[in-house]
């Protein structure tokens, strides 16, 4: 592995975030931009397209009326100007004959200028033809009419008469056919023209519609498309871009439920990078960032599509893997490289903790296990892949019962606190005691050792422990005023309780709330948990001291207890734990336990030992220097009645 100085690699690659973020926007940008652009040019078109075509009607039909027009026009001077020459040739006044010709002339006027303004509108029409039919109708009139006038002038009334009926009205008569004629094509033109103008305006529509339709799809794609990309923003990790746990969970919860693809097709793994505590220790958490980047993007690319990896917070990751793909999976995380910077690669592996799903498995469940067996590879000289063990499954559940009716147990007072004896061997007699805590469950006592260590991962031995110095301290208060003489009882109390600021004064509160005498009180710090913070401990003893309260340290010569404690804190009890009655008959045991036995002494404290049940180890514990004991050979934890009875009676025999 190639090192690098702390802080001397910029990654650009972190930037990567942003970018991503950068180009969701610009990719919703343009669609919208787009489908608005779509929607304004389709608007326009179809709202010029339908105002053209409008307009185009209206000029077409404008000209058609107007020629219908003028041909009315024509047709009503013709009939006056033939009415005119009537009354002109049955007139006999020269004036107003005079008069009448002038009107003639007038009206012709008006007719010429109506047949030119006709003529300008139908020039090159389809009407052109029929009206210079019309035109020479009308001239053909016209020359008639000023034979009419001449023969009228002239006194031949008849031939007038004559003419008047064989030539003008016969000219009349063909004017009105031909201008029915056009009137006809001129309406068949307007009904065609309607008919067109239906199919066009009916064509516009359908356009409209499809239009609509478009835009309402594109609106649609464009909504569904931005959910999307939200739904991926809300569903990936911020800093890996692997999915997050919530996605992690939506996709579990769907696979629970599917027929096909189902949750039990795979098999969920609980993945972190090995000494990845290390990686941002010796680089910095910049450059951690960058691997868990770099990590996460790999593992990503080794799955199939329908399989998903989330990150669960830090470097852990949970994966759905296909169970035929596991092994392959695998073999792939074990060496994952990744490059940090221009001249920084890794070369990460990976533990992993795997779970076979089963039907009733929930999602969560499966991280569950998945965790559980991941924790398991943490435990010296685990192999760094672990698969989960029924057994696991069964202890998980044991668990989970009990964290469940934890709480109703407080409420209904199913803990009861019992009390074990302890003696002086010298005097054979009672000299005081351990309070035990037991849980009557549904008619059955369950032991401390099954629960405890449960509670106390769950953190919630806190408050069970105080519940059970509430008891003892009310027992205690009670004894002393029922004039019975109570010996010092000793509490169990878990090292989880210094990390509370607040512990010395939560004591003393219950101590003076039930009035106890703090003489016939000690403090006994377990060894279950592996917490050290030997200041705080180096306090809590001194102020339990300072109010009178005795202090001892259980189960000395296992777990994490160790001489530096012993030298470091002073502690008014030490409990060695039962280990030491191993065998009372090897010499080298007895030379040991004897050293101990004296060091203790000689620092100071009093000695007590646990679990004797023999008398054979009573004789070695006498041998060794330690008087006091506490076993099944004097008495089992007892109930506070049966308790009572030996406070009475304090004699062993
Ligand atoms: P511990 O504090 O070391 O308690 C001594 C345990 O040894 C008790 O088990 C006791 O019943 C058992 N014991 C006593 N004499 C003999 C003997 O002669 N032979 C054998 N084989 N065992 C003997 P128990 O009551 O099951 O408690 C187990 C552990 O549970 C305790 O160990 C203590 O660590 C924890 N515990 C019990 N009550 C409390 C409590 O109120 N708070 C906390 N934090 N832990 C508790
Ligand atoms: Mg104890
Ligand atoms: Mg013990």
């Amino acid at each position: 592995m190639k090192k690098r100085k702390k802080n001397d690699i910029r990654p650009g690659n972190l930037k990567t975030n942003d970018l991503r973020r950068n180009r969701l926007s610009f990719r919703i940008a343009l669609i919208t931009i787009v489908s608005a652009v779509f929607s304004i040019v389709a608007v326009t078109l179809v709202y010029g397209s339908m105002k053209n075509l409008i307009r185009d009607y209206n000029d077409i039909v404008d000209v058609e009326l107007v020629n219908a027009e003028y041909m009315d026009d024509v047709m009503v001077g013709v009939y006056e100007h033939q009415a005119i020459i009537f009354h002109h040739m049955a007139e006999v006044s020269p004036s107003k004959k005079r008069d009448l010709l002038a009107q003639a002339d007038e009206v012709e006027s008006q007719l010429k200028t109506t047949m030119k303004l006709f003529e300008g509108n139908v020039r090159g029409s389809e009407y052109e033809v029929g009206y210079h039919d019309l035109f020479s109708l009308m001239s053909s009139y016209m020359h008639n009419v000023k034979n009419v006038v001449d023969l009228s002038k002239r006194g031949e009334m008849q031939s007038a008469y004559y003419t008047m009926h064989t030539s003008l009205e016969p000219i009349v008569t063909k004017m009105n056919d031909q201008i029915d004629k056009m009137d006809k094509a001129i309406s068949k033109d307007t009904k065609e023209l309607t008919q067109e103008m239906k199919r066009s305006s009916d064509f516009m529509r359908l356009v409209t519609r499809i239009l609509i339709v478009l835009m309402v799809l594109a609106s649609f794609f464009t909504v569904s498309y931005c959910l999307r990309i939200s739904e991926e923003m809300i569903s990936r990790d911020l800093l890996t871009g692997v999915s997050n746990f919530d996605k992690l969970i939506r996709v579990g919860e769907k696979m629970k439920n599917r027929k096909k693809n189902r949750l039990t097709d795979y098999s969920g793994l609980a993945i972190s990078i090995k000494d990845f505590k290390f990686i941002n220790q010796e680089y910095g958490s910049v450059v951690g960032d960058v691997v868990l980047k770099g990590y996460a993007t790999i593992l990503g690319s080794y799955l199939r599509h329908n399989e998903i990896i989330a990150r669960n917070g830090g470097d852990n990751f949970i994966a759905l893997i296909e169970k035929d793909h596991v092994d392959e999976f695998l073999r792939k995380i074990n060496k994952v490289p990744v490059d940090v910077g221009e001249k920084l690669g890794l070369t990460l592996t990976s533990r992993c903790g795997i779970y076979q799903i089963n039907d009733e498995d929930s999602i969560y469940d499966v991280i569950n296990a998945g965790l559980i067996a991941v924790g398991e590879t943490r435990l010296s000289g685990a192999k760094d892949y672990v698969w989960f063990r029924q057994e696991r499954r069964d202890e998980m559940i044991r668990q989970k019962d009990i964290l469940n009716g934890y709480h109703k147990a407080i409420d209904e007072e199913e803990f009861v606190v019992y009390y074990q004896p302890k003696v002086n061997l010298k005097t054979r007699t009672l000299c005081g005691c351990e309070a035990l805590v037991r849980w009557i469950r549904n008619g059955e006592m369950v032991p401390p050792g099954s629960f405890i260590p449960v509670l106390e991962n769950d953190g919630k031995v806190q408050e069970l422990d105080f519940y059970v110095f509430d008891k003892v301290c009310r027992d205690i208060g009670d004894w002393q005023r029922r004039g019975i003489q109570p010996v010092r009882v000793s509490s169990n109390f878990s090292k989880l309780h210094l990390h509370n600021k607040g512990f010395v004064d939560d004591v003393l509160s219950v101590v003076d709330k039930h009035g106890a005498d703090p003489y016939y009180l000690e403090a006994e710090l377990t060894e279950s948990s592996g917490y050290e913070d030997l200041d705080a401990m180096k306090y809590f003893v001194s102020e339990m001291r300072e109010a009178g309260i005795h202090t001892s340290m259980d189960d000395f010569g296992t777990g994490y207890s160790s001489l530096s404690l012993l030298r470091d804190i002073d502690m008014d009890v030490i409990k060695l734990d039962r280990t030491f009655l191993r065998d009372e008959n090897d010499a080298k045991e007895e030379k040991m336990v004897e050293n101990i036995v004296k060091m203790i002494h000689d620092l100071d404290r009093k000695v007590i030992c646990e679990g004797v049940e023999t008398e054979e180890q009573v004789e070695f514990l006498k041998r060794v220097g330690c008087t006091m004991a506490q076993g099944f050979l004097f008495d089992r934890p007892l109930s506070r009645e049966e308790f009572e009875k030996r406070l009475i009676n304090p004699y062993y025999s």
